[in-house]
């Protein structure tokens, strides 16, 4: 049975001869494997469509375990962030995201559509790393692991304000309750906010957010711990950028 759908191409390795086996984000079907046949051979008419992070549309034919991709056409190939290597590495991180979060064969429109989102700002408007921890949110939103930051989760209470956060709790605790269950994190005001503007907000609203270096660092500190936490992996493009944020003066945020 044959199928056509639009695909971001999450992972590609060598695989027999001339041959590439593909993890594709698709709308259709979600996250599929698949071989693309002679890729490698000079001249195919596939190759660019099975780059990693290429978005393209691509005819399948369905398989047991792995699907043939038969036919394809490529419809952004993000030249810039290719150029770039800040935003490659973002990148391979929101990939690395989805391959270990996404179950096969579950389609997830909404979170095709935040891919698409953040692959577009970032090739256009450059890195920015609000729109990273946007994406983190929106996968853990889209995944059913939405953190609790309105009530406590332990009490339910709205009041007073929270400023503890449990990974196990699955989000704030109050002051009463963070004596019982032991915190992971102790959240300012300002990282609180901005948890929760991250959780409501859309794509086009984060320009607008204006925050200081230390809630953007703790909130970051929290939605890896999260993910790790509930994912139940390591992400190692994650590890790879912080070793090289600290050995080398790299400017992530420029270009
Ligand atoms: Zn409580």
């Amino acid at each position: 049975m044959y199928y056509g759908t639009r695909a971001v191409v999450v992972k590609s390795t060598d695989y027999r001869d001339a041959d590439k086996l593909v993890t594709l984000f698709s709308e259709k079907e979600g996250k599929v494997k698949a071989i693309a046949k002679g890729v490698k051979k000079p001249g195919s008419s596939l190759r660019i469509c099975v780059q990693p992070f290429a978005h393209s549309f691509l005819y399948l034919s369905r398989g047991g375990e792995l699907d043939l991709i038969t036919q394809g056409r490529i419809m952004d190939f993000y030249a810039d962030i290719r150029e770039n290597l800040g935003k490659t590495l973002y990148i391979a991180y929101v990939m690395e995201l989805l391959d270990k979060s996404l179950l096969e064969r579950v389609p997830m429109p909404f979170l095709y559509k935040d891919v698409l989102e953040v692959l577009e700002y970032i090739e256009t408007r450059g890195l920015n790393f609000i729109v990273i921890r946007y994406f983190e949110m929106r996968l853990l939103i889209e995944l059913g692991y939405k953190p609790e930051l309105d009530v406590c989760v332990n009490c339910g209470q709205k009041f007073p304000v929270m400023n503890m956060f449990s990974l196990s709790g699955g989000g704030v605790l109050c002051e009463k309750c963070s004596e019982i269950i032991k915190p992971d994190f102790v959240l300012s005001g300002e990282a609180l906010s901005l948890l929760k503007f991250l959780a409501k907000s859309n794509i086009r609203t984060l320009e607008r957010l204006k925050a200081s270096e230390g809630a953007l660092n703790k909130i970051e500190r929290i939605l890896e711990k999260y993910l790790e936490y509930y994912i139940e992996r390591k992400f190692n493009t994650k590890y790879i950028i912080s070793d090289l944020k600290k050995s080398l003066p790299l400017t992530f945020d420029k270009g």
